[in-house]
């Protein structure tokens, strides 16, 4: 067998204020990159580069960064805190091998720990569990062991117990070893010390061996068959068992600490090395062949054609930087790689390996890798790329529509021109972000996932890039469908300026499952210039995005047209107007339906506010699905329609004296009545 590459790609989550910031910064410390420890609470954490995140103390863009670790290269990459930003976070687990998953030590298993674990399994991420703050009044390593079993579904091996408890935390016991470890304070936790264990612990040790080693035998014959001939274990026995049980996901292997005291850290690391997978581990990658209808299938070795997936794309001064997973084959510095979605070659012009606080130009990346690289100036997020004679595109990242928008207006032409810049640049760094121009009034209107999502978008436009603009409040993104199936024929004769302009139109509008709009064209290109029904098709997404009805863009419906023949005087903008107009006819007669995106959401608060809280979801009229009880906190799923979302976050904060938090993401739509939305048709 080939040797393992020693190459780690992982993520590392956790509910929001578990720990995730300290704990990434005392890694990038203890591997030596950094001088200084960064502290969450003054600012100055690294990874989180960006003013805005500063500010919240939250991530919310995926960087990767490159730490080594004893012969290891370890690639992180960040996943943002706040399951708000679900985009995000779906597309890093897209491009990990492995993740670390923090728990809080008082208050274990959290509603959102379970969301993020849930999304993990939903892509098969092997994990290593992080019991964290175990410093802090009232942690329980035990209890939140058992939690993880019982919330999670997972078998939880813990592979060490804390010494001491809460103020008296002072190391952990390697179970494996059988040795107590320390972390030097001097050295802020640098130095890891080695001693035997603690007598008072050396029964309670004994029998979390024995259990560890028990219940690890269900995933290794080979360790069954040591423990059952009575012999004594070896550690390497114990470790292949762990990795074994953590790749198939059937177990997490449970490590303990406190991040801020710099204790229980490396052995992290180590555990990253040890028993997360090496990326080739999987063995293939699958993809679609582009324009065959078959799959295409690729070793994960550098020796098979380029695979690779672009999944952030960073617009800075002097070009995009795109982040880019490796799947196999190679590329180097200057080389041309295909992206079939293009259908164009782009040229690689360097390629980094990204530090927290520098970039490496290396000559070329292999499989298993993970990159930034320049010189990419149409590739965007979710593209594949890979070479022209061996085609394969990897599964795309599905986003959803965005559900919520802002109007924002320049105070001047010359504010104009650079807000457009700014919005071309978040455009192709955020996939869910979009940009629309309302056509009645000409405003630009700015769209995402929730109002946060915009909080932070429309701040960066004003604070980043400068741009004097206002901003209005937040909208709800309506959409809109039909109920059924209408046709129409419309034929257009103007007198404009000198010239007649003529064109004729026939349009069959009807519902489908089918996300977004599907075009069907069945003009007879014998005796139609394609020019008119390129015309006609233009008339007729500009009536799908928005343009006639509610002046929403329309989703789940199938436009069938034909350009028909007019005797003379055919023009361009004659059959533009037409399928305009045969749109408008179509839809109406097809029954016309306005559609409000609603939110799933999940809140958390203290036992003795939900009365309060689920007081007010009733006034916004939040469908409440469960409420469920953990130790003292109350956990409150549903979904709520997204216009009665707004300034939610604020309300529970009041609500809650600060002690209640929520996340939200779209789930679907409903309808709505035009009345009860204020919205009326265009043009009247
Ligand atoms: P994140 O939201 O998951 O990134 O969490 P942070 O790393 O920002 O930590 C949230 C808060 O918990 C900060 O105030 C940290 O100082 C604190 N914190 C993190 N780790 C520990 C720990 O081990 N012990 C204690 N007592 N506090 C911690």
């Amino acid at each position: 067998m080939a040797q393992e590459s020693r190459v780690r790609n992982i993520g590392i989550a956790a509910h929001i204020d578990a720990g995730k910031t300290t704990l990434t910064e005392r890694i990038l410390f203890y591997t030596g990159r950094q001088h200084r420890i960064g502290e969450v609470d003054d600012g100055t954490a690294t990874m989180d580069y960006l003013r805005e995140e500063q500010e919240r103390g939250i991530s919310i863009i995926a960087a990767a960064t490159t730490v080594q670790w004893r012969s290891f290269r370890i690639n992180i990459v960040d996943t943002p805190g706040h399951v708000d930003f679900t985009a995000e976070v779906e597309r890093s687990l897209r491009v990990m091998d492995g993740c670390v998953v923090i728990f809080c030590g008082v208050g274990g298993v959290e509603a959102q720990s379970e969301t993020v674990w849930r999304q993990a399994d939903r892509y098969r991420v092997p994990r290593i569990s992080f019991v964290n703050k175990l410093d802090r009044i009232g942690s329980d390593f035990d209890r939140t062991v058992a939690m993880i079993e019982e919330r999670l579904g997972v078998a939880a091996l813990p592979l060490q117990i804390p010494i001491g408890k809460e103020q008296k935390f002072r190391g952990v016991v390697d179970l494996l070893k059988m040795r107590a470890l320390y972390f030097d304070e001097e050295t802020s936790g640098r130095k890891v010390v080695e001693d035997k264990i603690p007598e008072e612990l050396r029964e309670e040790a004994e029998l979390a061996r024995d259990l560890l080693l028990e219940r690890l035998s269900e995933f290794s014959d080979e360790l069954l068959e040591a423990l059952v001939e009575g012999k004594d274990v070896e550690e390497g026995v114990i470790k292949r068992a762990v990795a074994e049980a953590t790749f198939t996901c059937r177990a997490t292997p449970v490590l303990c600490g406190a991040a801020l005291r710099n204790k229980g850290v490396q052995p992290v690391l180590d555990a990253i090395c040890d028993y997360l997978p090496p990326p080739e581990k999987a063995g293939y990658i699958v993809g679609r062949h582009p324009t065959r209808d078959k799959d295409v299938k690729f070793r994960l070795t550098q020796k098979d054609p380029l695979a690779a997936l672009a999944f952030k794309v960073v617009v800075e001064p002097h070009g995009p930087l795109v982040y880019l997973r490796l799947y196999s084959g190679r590329i180097s510095r200057g080389a041309t790689v295909y992206n079939p979605r293009l259908r164009k070659r782009e040229r690689i012009q360097q390629i980094y390996r990204m530090h927290a606080d520098k970039r490496e130009n290396i000559p070329e990346a292999v499989a298993g890798d993970i990159v930034a690289v320049t010189g990419l100036q149409q590739t965007t997020t979710g593209d594949t790329l890979c070479q022209k004679n061996h085609p394969i595109v990897l599964e795309r990242m599905e986003f959803p529509d965005p559900v919520v928008q802002v109007a924002i207006e320049p105070r001047s032409q010359v504010e104009r021109r650079k807000l457009e810049e700014a919005l071309a640049v978040i455009e192709r760094e955020d996939p869910t972000f979009r940009v629309r121009k309302n056509e009645e009034t000409g405003q630009t209107l700015v769209a995402g996932m929730g109002e946060l999502h915009l909080e932070v978008l429309t701040k960066r436009i004003v604070e980043e890039f400068k741009v004097d603009a206002r901003v209005g409040k937040p909208q709800v993104a309506y959409r809109q469908t039909v109920r059924g199936v209408g046709d129409a024929e419309f034929e257009f004769a103007r007198q404009v300026g000198t010239k007649m302009q003529r064109g004729k139109v026939s349009v069959r509008v009807e519902k489908i499952e089918t996300p977004g709009v599907t075009f069907d064209n069945r003009s007879d290109g014998d005796t139609i210039p394609p020019s008119l029904v390129e015309a006609a098709e233009a008339g007729l997404r500009f009536a799908t995005d928005g343009g006639v009805g509610y002046g929403y863009p329309f989703v789940n419906i199938r436009v069938e047209y034909m350009a028909q023949m007019v005797e003379n005087e055919a023009t361009e903008l004659g059959y533009h107007s037409a399928a305009v107009e045969a749109m408008r006819r179509a839809v109406a007669a097809a029954g016309l339906v306005l559609l409000e995106p609603r939110m799933r959401f999940e809140i958390q608060v203290p036992e003795e506010f939900v009365g309060e809280v689920l007081a007010d979801l009733s006034v916004r009229k939040a469908v409440i699905e469960e409420v469920k009880s953990v130790e003292r906190t109350k956990v409150v799923r549903g979904t709520i329609a997204v216009s009665r979302t707004f300034g939610y976050a604020t309300t529970l904060r009041s609500l809650t004296q600060g002690k209640g938090t929520s996340s939200m993401e779209p789930c679907g739509y409903t309808e709505v009545a035009p009345e009860e939305a204020g919205i009326t048709l265009i043009g009247g």
